[in-house]
């Protein structure tokens, strides 16, 4: 399976607190636990021409994993309108983070995806609310992140067509934190954790949710389906 992980790569080069959690970028310690599994992993990033999504890239990623934050608005139209064509073509996305922002995230749900948000260090619980998921698989009761960045509902979002989990964060909000999407022939999984200024994607049960994630967004050989004016199977009215 070819996995591409794209990010903006935007506060590793600015912030010496993210620099030093992740010295090879978000996308890279991303890249690195997904390759614990036998995929092909290939990362892509915002200040590469076409944002290293060529029509080539694209054409041969099954699953793209997403995070951006502070450049959404630097995202070219044009891209954000091809990966959500992928989408609907049959490639799977993994959406992290603050990409609840993103152009792509936003076309492909039809709705604004705002929140509400605090950064102030606390106890993020994310309870596991669909236990027979393959993408909660592994997981216990929860995970518990000892300080995360807060979302909270509501969330501007469609009403998923699976929720797994839901955090409760040490402040007192909730927010529908893992949650999943059809669109067209594709699978999209949004999973909320991972404030650059944490060290959330070292975590070993996060990054066995994004694993998870990424093998669930993979295309099966979904049949390509028939559409439009089409001639009876049955003779009718005989
Ligand atoms: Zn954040």
């Amino acid at each position: 399976m070819n996995v591409t992980v794209w990010n903006e790569n935007r506060h590793e080069k600015t912030n010496p607190v993210v620099a030093e959690i992740y010295p090879e970028g978000i996308h890279g310690a991303l890249a690195g636990f997904l390759r614990e599994d036998d995929h092909n992993v290939t990362t892509a990033t915002l200040d590469e021409p076409e944002h290293g999504l060529t029509d080539e890239v694209l054409e041969s990623t099954d699953v793209l994993v997403w995070w951006g934050h502070k450049a959404h608005d630097e995202v070219k139209e044009e891209i954000a309108e091809k990966v959500k064509q992928r989408v609907l073509d049959g490639m799977g996305l993994v959406v992290l983070h603050s990409a609840h922002f993103s152009k792509v995230f936003q076309k492909l749900m039809g709705t604004g995806c705002d929140l509400k948000w605090r950064e102030a260090d606390e106890k993020e619980r994310l309870w596991v609310v669909d236990p027979t998921h393959p993408i909660t698989e592994g997981i216990g009761e929860y995970i518990e992140l000892e300080k995360e960045e807060m979302y909270g509902e509501h969330f501007d979002i469609p009403a998923p067509d699976e929720l797994l989990f839901l955090s409760w964060f040490e402040g007192g909000e909730v927010f529908r934190s893992g949650a999943t999407f059809k669109r067209g022939r594709g699978k999209v999984f949004y999973f909320r954790p991972g404030h650059e200024t944490y060290p959330t994607y070292h975590n070993k049960e996060i990054q066995q949710v994004i694993r998870n994630g990424v093998k669930w967004a993979a295309n099966t050989n979904t049949p390509q389906p028939v559409r439009g004016n089409h001639q009876p199977l049955e003779k009718i009215g005989e």
